[in-house]
């Protein structure tokens, strides 16, 4: 594939690779509460302490009865409901009303469905027999003790909190956030609330990338927008270095911009400036932006990734450059995107030459997948990012698309929401 790529361009993987070879993860940890564990990154492997369920338990509300000795008229002799259990045990004959979650008594060995009962005071006609052993949840079935249940660097979901729960956990160790610095470069910004100037334009990258980095194990600092001369440059990359663990930037890589970025960034550290067979987001910088600094709370390493400016191209290169970073950074373990195929539903445009990511939009039609192009797809209209549910991810070697043609898909996941 490398050798589809335009001369004097870095392949996407061969950045991302780079970029993980550089970084060194995080080793400071912390304990949370369970409520607080969620889109934090487990620093220690789950061990089950108990079995769940702890003990062989009612899968529907019903009847246990002791089915291996046969007999289908039985004596209802008790009841067991959740939280509170039957204490005696079941002979053959003998039955008890049993809730969902209700124990399952010494002796029984299936739950008959309510429904296929017929009950008459205390006394039970089991009108269809089930297979011995149904309606039972086992102990352990779910989750058998001393089992690994979650491990160290797995990013923690809501369904993992009620999992953890239902082991009786109630803290866990989990690396510390990540601290990054966040500032926009160029001296046509103007921040949200600004009154409009002709000539001007938003910043919307800032906001952006507040936004996304709100899905990381991230504590973000604000260093706002610094306008395109060397000494404001200076002085924010030397405050933000002091405060991050990761500074990013966006604007003034591109050509031309980049020669006294370029130079303050030397002065301070080792930041190399890519041109990544990529689009959008050709432009892109990365590297060490100066080692622990006496201020610094913590003796860790200044990194520095810096993103073009256009919105389409900064939202597509944190996407696939830097939120892999800033994971691998924050002690998680490597997650591979899930690539599937889709149909081209009409043809896209493309030069060979660079990876493309275009925003698409992906259905299932008629049992077949398939994907269109989100409207303009332009590296400065946000617009069609919006609209978009996926890139379509085009090898470097390939050129225009027709309609019917299968092309790679990567739905947009909630790092890109
Ligand atoms: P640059 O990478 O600085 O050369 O900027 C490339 C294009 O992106 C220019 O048209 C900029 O005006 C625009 N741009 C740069 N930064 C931002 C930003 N923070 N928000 C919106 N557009 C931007
Ligand atoms: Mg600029």
């Amino acid at each position: 594939m490398d050798a589809c790529v335009q001369p004097g361009l870095l392949p996407v993987h061969d950045a991302i690779a780079r970029i993980i070879a550089a970084l060194e993860p995080t080793t400071a940890t912390e304990t949370v509460s369970l409520f607080d564990g969620l889109d934090r990154v487990l620093a220690e492997n789950i061990i089950a302490p108990i079995n769940v369920p702890g003990a062989d338990n009612s899968a529907m509300d019903g009847y246990a009865v002791r089915l291996q000795d046969g007999g289908d008229e039985l004596t209802l002799i008790g009841e067991s409901f959740a939280g509170h259990a039957f204490s005696g045990d079941i002979r053959a004959g003998q039955t008890i009303r049993i809730m969902t979650g209700g124990l399952i008594p010494a002796g029984a060995d299936t739950v008959v469905m309510q429904e296929n009962v017929t009950r008459r005071g205390d006394s039970i006609r089991i009108n269809k027999l089930p297979d011995v052993g149904e309606n039972i949840r086992r102990a352990g079935e779910d989750i058998a003790v001393q089992s690994l249940v979650l491990s160290k660097g797995h990013l923690l979901t809501a369904v993992d909190i009620g999992l953890l729960a239902s082991l009786g956990i109630h803290q866990l160790r989990v690396f510390q956030r990540i601290k990054i610095a966040l500032l926009t470069t160029g001296d046509e910004l103007l921040a949200p609330g600004d009154v409009y100037q002709p000539g001007k334009i938003y910043d919307s990258n800032r906001p952006l990338l507040h936004a996304l980095l709100k899905r990381l194990p991230v504590d973000v600092k604000d260093f706002g927008i610094v306008p395109d001369n060397p000494e404001a440059l200076r002085k924010v990359f030397l405050s933000a270095r002091e405060y991050a663990d990761l500074v990013i930037s966006t604007g003034g890589v591109s050509v031309g911009d980049a020669d006294y970025t370029k130079e303050i960034l030397s002065e301070l550290g080792e930041v190399n400036f890519w041109k990544i067979a990529m689009k959008p987001g050709k432009p892109f910088a990365f590297g060490l932006l100066g080692n622990s600094l006496a201020e610094k709370t913590r003796a860790t390493k200044c990194w520095f990734c810096g993103l073009p400016g256009n919105p389409v191209s900064t939202a597509v290169t944190y996407h696939q450059l830097v939120v892999p970073a800033v994971r691998y950074l924050a002690g998680e373990n490597p997650v591979e995107p899930i690539v599937i195929k889709a149909v081209a539903a009409k043809p896209l445009k493309k030069q060979p030459g660079r990876m493309d990511f275009q925003r698409g939009i992906f259905s299932i039609i008629d049992g077949v997948n398939s994907v269109s192009s989100a409207g303009l797809q332009s590296s400065g209209v946000l617009s069609g990012m919006g609209k978009a549910n996926c890139y379509i991810r085009l090898e470097a070697g390939r050129s225009s698309v027709a309609a019917g043609e299968s092309v790679d898909v990567i739905l947009f996941d909630r790092f890109i929401r």
